[in-house]
């Protein structure tokens, strides 16, 4: 979803991803450590991704897959999906299982699970589910089924299973409580699932604080585009384009972020 009122220029087509990926690969580039891929609308897309990422994982058995599924979310407690329909099986199916890290918020966990998901015991359980279906790291990144939270709070949830040298796994889930911003904004998942890549990418070890790091950044970013849109409305509610991402303005704050939101070990 655009998340714009009018969108214009081109979207790559299935094929036209497939001729970049050969070009790639007779140019012997296709060893990566990470790979990320999010929003797509296109069955045929989603497909030849699916594809690709198994190549890669073939060219480098450690490259880590972050899949933000994205499918759509809940308006006001009503759920409703912004891809078609058809998407659904092949994230379910083929994408999910492939990923290592998957970034769904309460209504697409939902979605893959085909559970649904009211309190917090039912999200662990659903991102035990998760977890069953192939990545190792789950994180549910926004949800507001938590009572105590009124309405003021975000939760987001993580889930991580981490196979240690004697061959047993462990087990760590924790919850982290955002103040929630009176405004919507444009990218925040992307910019999310960017940021999660980039801390876990820091702190391999340090699960808790790679999320403490990812939401407290986002929080900073957050803040400062609300308070930039205040100023520029004139007291006013700001309007879409006043909500624009501060970005660049952020810099500072997305490299090194003050840890403004602490994690709890469940
Ligand atoms: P999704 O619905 O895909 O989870 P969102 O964009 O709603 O994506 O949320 C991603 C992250 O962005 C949240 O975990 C939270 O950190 C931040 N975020 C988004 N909207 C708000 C908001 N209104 N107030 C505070 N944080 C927000
Ligand atoms: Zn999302």
């Amino acid at each position: 979803m655009s998340g714009y009122a009018h969108w214009r220029g081109q979207v790559l087509k299935s094929d036209e991803l497939k001729e970049l990926y050969q070009g790639l690969r007779l140019n012997d580039i296709t060893r990566y450590d990470y790979v990320l891929t999010g929003y797509t609308a296109d069955k045929s897309f989603l497909e030849q991704l699916v594809g690709i990422v198994k190549d890669l994982k073939k060219q480098n058995p450690k490259v880590i897959y972050v899949c933000d599924p994205v499918l759509g979310d809940k308006w006001n407690g009503e759920g409703s999906m912004y891809v078609p329909e058809e998407l659904l099986p092949v994230y379910r199916d083929q994408v999910v299982p492939l990923a290592d890290i998957i970034t769904p918020n309460q209504f697409e966990a939902e979605l893959l699970t085909g559970r649904t998901l009211n309190t917090e015991k039912e999200a662990l359980e659903v991102m035990e589910v998760l977890h069953a279906m192939g990545p190792h790291t789950v994180l549910i990144t926004s949800s507001d089924f938590i009572p105590s939270c009124e309405n003021d709070l975000l939760v987001v949830l993580g889930s991580r299973i981490t196979c240690k040298p004697d061959g047993t796994n462990s087990k760590e889930k924790i919850r982290l409580e955002i103040p929630k911003l009176d405004a919507v904004f444009v990218g925040t998942g992307d910019l999310f699932a960017a940021m999660l890549l980039a801390w876990i990418h820091h702190h391999p070890d340090n699960f808790k604080l790679a999320c403490e790091k990812a939401v407290s950044a986002m929080s900073h970013v957050l803040k400062r585009t609300l308070s930039c849109a205040q100023a520029q409305a004139g007291g006013g509610k700001p309007r879409v384009a006043e909500l624009e991402i501060r970005m660049v303005q952020s810099k500072r704050d997305i490299e090194n972020p003050k840890v403004l939101i602490q994690a709890t070990t469940l």
